[in-house]
């Protein structure tokens, strides 16, 4: 019986990587397909200053519009993507996509805001991310302090020479570099010094049961007095109630990012945004000081 309840689920536990194989080479096959036929898009999630209120920065996140399976979120193909080394392309039009949209909306009257771009630790170890940021930044004409590359916390631990030189030489074209997800990873404080970060954004699952969890509480306050000892900012992620927001402002915590205020939304969605931010904060008479 237990040979037999083994077997079975030898089978079963067969039958499902089989599957996963074949969703995965699926997916490889249409990314590369996405890629030429344009079918990948940016939506973008707007970034708040807590003590001014100001809207400061977005986020780029990448979105995948599937022919016959509609949007695809990121957690999904990015693995993919990383596996095949299609990330080196797909994260080379992230950058000149962001860069150019930048440009547009600055060229349309808009304030100019910081727009961050996820990069892969993938990316990272090839050799031509320094070449696809300058011809990013290049081509679109976008000011390099306007832009900020958003590392993994597992990336510092790969501290050699060559990283320090390559992350040293992005410093150096005028770039910004945050750590994302901070918390979640083992970074130690001599890693963020060395690599001269500017920001730290906090993982969301810190920040979700802030006010219920006193440890969740006490790693943010932690992560934002360290973080100001450094000189560095922080960035909440994933605040959803104005509760939460109240509390990472009294933590001192510099800015935040959340369905609280904004959902990522497609390109047009969040110049309409902008627009209609900057008409409100206006007519309030504090320049482009307030959200709505
Ligand atoms: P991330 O960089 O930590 O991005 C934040 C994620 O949290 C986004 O999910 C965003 O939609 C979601 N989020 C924002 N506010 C809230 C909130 O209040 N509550 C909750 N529950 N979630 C919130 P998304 O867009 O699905 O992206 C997932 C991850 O995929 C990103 O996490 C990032 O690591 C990766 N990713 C996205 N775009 C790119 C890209 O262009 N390149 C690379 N390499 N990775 C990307
Ligand atoms: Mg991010
Ligand atoms: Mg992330
Ligand atoms: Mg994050």
């Amino acid at each position: 019986r237990a040979k037999d309840l083994g077997r079975n689920s030898h089978h079963y536990f067969n039958e499902d990587m089989g599957q996963q194989a074949g969703e995965h080479l699926r997916l490889r096959a249409g990314l590369r397909r996405a890629l030429e036929h344009g079918e990948l898009l940016l939506h973008y999630q707007p970034q708040f200053d807590l003590r001014s209120g100001a809207l400061v920065g977005a986020e780029a996140l990448l979105r995948w519009q599937h022919p016959e399976q509609g949007l695809i979120a990121p957690a999904r193909f990015i693995p993919v993507a990383e596996e095949s080394g299609l990330i080196a392309p797909i994260g080379a039009w992230v950058l000149e996509e962001v860069c150019r949209q930048g440009r547009a909306w600055l060229d349309a009257g808009l304030p100019p805001l910081q727009l961050a771009v996820n990069l892969s630790a993938v990316q990272f170890k090839r050799g031509d991310l320094e070449a696809t940021v300058q011809q990013a930044l290049a081509r679109s004409g976008l000011p390099a302090h306007l832009l900020e590359l958003e590392l993994t916390e597992s990336l510092l631990l790969h501290n050699t020479d060559a990283m320090l030189a390559l992350v040293r030489r992005l410093k150096l074209m005028g770039v910004k570099l945050s750590i994302d997800d901070f918390g979640t990873g083992y970074s130690s404080l001599s890693y963020l010094k060395r690599f001269e970060v500017d920001k730290l954004k906090i993982d969301q699952s810190f920040v979700r049961d802030l006010l219920t969890d006193p440890d969740d509480a006490a790693i943010v306050r932690a992560i934002v007095q360290m973080a100001a000892g450094l000189g560095l900012r922080t960035l909440a992620e994933g605040v959803e109630s104005a509760a939460v927001a109240e509390r990472i402002a009294q933590f001192g915590c510099d800015e935040a990012q959340g369905y609280h205020y904004a959902r990522p939304m497609t390109a047009p969605a969040f110049k309409e945004f902008l627009q209609r931010y900057a008409a409100t904060a206006g007519l309030k008479g504090n320049g482009f000081a307030r959200h709505p």
